[in-house]
């Protein structure tokens, strides 16, 4: 399948990884061959916020994001997230990722920390109008209603593991789930796609993981799988997905997150 020029948006990738430093250029431009007009660049820690930003400088597909995973349990760089993040608001696109991971953190001390560190990223969101891009594995239903509770408004919940059941009240909510390319591969995500409402979904890659084959490298370009197997799940043309993907990732992300100028509503 090949989309229009300039149609979508990869609204999840770490193209700033190492993986892609050989040949980031090439990758981008296969992307945009392939009709992605921009590429959410998310981070994990300090030195992936900072290199976002130093890449979005460089290639103009990119818009940077910045975020602490949420297996850091630490107080003081949560701290310095956020000050970065105040810092560099005008050239953000969003605050991710950030989240939670029951999968990785098990004990119920560490889960509260994760919690309150979680919850001072919703207050900046809120704080600085910036969405939230949100990791949340094996701990869907707890993300939601954190998020809930700490009235979340603009959220984009990523590469979601739970049960539709625990995604809908987020829906009610006006929050949006991101389909990557693994979908073609897993059960739990199609039965998600084909639950929710068209009108919460966005698509993402992941890169350099979540890809349709989970041993090669994945890349924005692969975000056409995402879309086909959409378009399959509900029934519908690949061309009404684009159309209603689009049109979620402007009310999430504002009308110039497709041109690059970034972030207000
Ligand atoms: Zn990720």
């Amino acid at each position: 399948m090949k989309l229009p020029k300039n149609s979508i948006v990869d609204t999840h990738a770490h193209i700033g990884d190492a993986s892609f430093d050989a040949d980031r250029g090439e990758v981008l431009q296969k992307a945009s061959d392939a009709g992605v007009a921009a590429v959410i660049a998310v981070g994990e820690n300090m030195d992936d916020a900072r290199r976002n930003l130093e890449l979005a400088g460089r290639h103009p597909m990119i818009r940077p994001a910045a975020g602490l995973y949420p297996t850091i349990l630490d107080w003081d760089r949560a701290g310095e997230m956020q000050a970065l993040i105040r810092r560099e608001r005008p050239r953000l696109v969003a605050i991710g990722e950030v989240g939670l991971d029951f999968w990785v953190v098990k004990e119920a001390h560490d889960k509260e920390i994760q919690k309150e560190i979680l919850k001072g990223f919703v207050q900046l969101s809120r704080e600085l109008d910036l969405p939230l891009n949100i990791h949340s594995r094996s701990a869907g239903r707890h993300a939601v209603a954190l998020l809930l509770a700490n009235d979340a408004t603009r959220v984009q919940m990523h590469a979601f593991d739970g049960k539709a059941s625990a995604a809908l009240p987020a829906v009610e909510a006006g929050f949006f789930f991101s389909v990557p390319p693994s979908v073609i591969r897993s059960r739990q995500k199609q039965k998600l796609v084909r639950h929710l409402p068209l009108s919460c979904l966005l698509v993402e890659t992941d890169s350099p993981v979540l890809g349709p084959d989970p041993h090669q490298r994945n890349e924005p370009a692969n975000i056409t799988v995402a879309i086909k197997a959409v378009a399959e799940l509900k029934s519908i043309t690949e061309d009404e997905v684009l159309t209603a993907v689009s049109e979620n990732t402007r009310r999430l992300y504002g009308t110039n997150v497709l041109d690059g100028k970034v972030a207000s509503k």
